[in-house]
């Protein structure tokens, strides 16, 4: 695949981006999930390698500092980030990267690959998103506050994301960020190539 692009999928807990990259990723093998490093504990349904790399606070710190973060961040007393390794290794393939990560991580994930593209997913409403997070099984009453009032606060910076997607029904959603990403291989900076090729007399098909 040409043009292969590091895709930012972002939103409040809850909201459901596990389940649109896994749906993504199983209608279309040319995505593929970065595994970011975490030092929470694994949920019960979590595997190592898979769902993330999980790693003691004083092993991430010697990542740290090893340089291997394209970015990092500390959210509810855990800390997470992206391994450059991942980043490349995925890069390499050739498929699109899918980063499963929050805003700020986002935010400079875009300031170091301006090609990113970030995508923002909304809840159909707030009354769904408490209760996505409390279905899901896995807080407790004072976690599940400081997840919905984080989620609340952080609507805010979808506004500087480049794309918001509401997740009413995840198929739609992973079909919407497809056609995103095809859009965005199609804009004409990034196509220059195509036009002077034809001008040269060559054929595109
Ligand atoms: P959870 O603990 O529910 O798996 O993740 C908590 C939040 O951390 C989610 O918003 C998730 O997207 C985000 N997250 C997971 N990995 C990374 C990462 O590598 N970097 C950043 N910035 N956020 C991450």
């Amino acid at each position: 695949m040409t043009n292969a692009k590091i895709v930012v999928l972002s939103g409040p807990s809850g909201v459901g981006k596990g389940t649109v990259h896994s749906m993504l990723r199983s209608a279309n093998p040319d995505y593929e999930l970065s595994v970011s490093v975490t030092t929470r504990a694994p949920r019960a349904e979590e595997t190592e390698g898979v769902h993330y790399f999980y790693r003691t606070q004083e092993q991430f710190d010697r990542l740290i500092e090893e340089g291997a973060f394209a970015e990092y961040v500390r959210v509810y007393n855990n800390s997470y980030g992206t391994l450059k390794s991942e980043l490349q290794r995925i890069v390499q393939s050739g498929k699109h990267v899918l980063l499963d990560i929050e805003f700020e991580g986002g935010l400079n994930i875009k300031k170091a690959f301006p090609e990113a593209v970030l995508i923002y997913l909304l809840p159909p409403s707030l009354e769904e998103l408490k209760a996505r997070i409390v279905k899901r099984g896995s807080e407790t009453p004072e976690t599940l506050q400081t997840r919905f009032g984080k989620a609340v606060a952080e609507l805010e910076y979808a506004k500087l994301y480049d794309y918001v997607l509401v997740n009413q029904d995840v198929y739609l959603t992973a079909q919407r960020i497809e056609q995103i990403v095809q859009a965005e291989q199609c804009r004409a900076k990034d196509n220059l190539h195509l036009i002077e090729s034809l001008k040269g007399g060559q054929k595109l098909c």
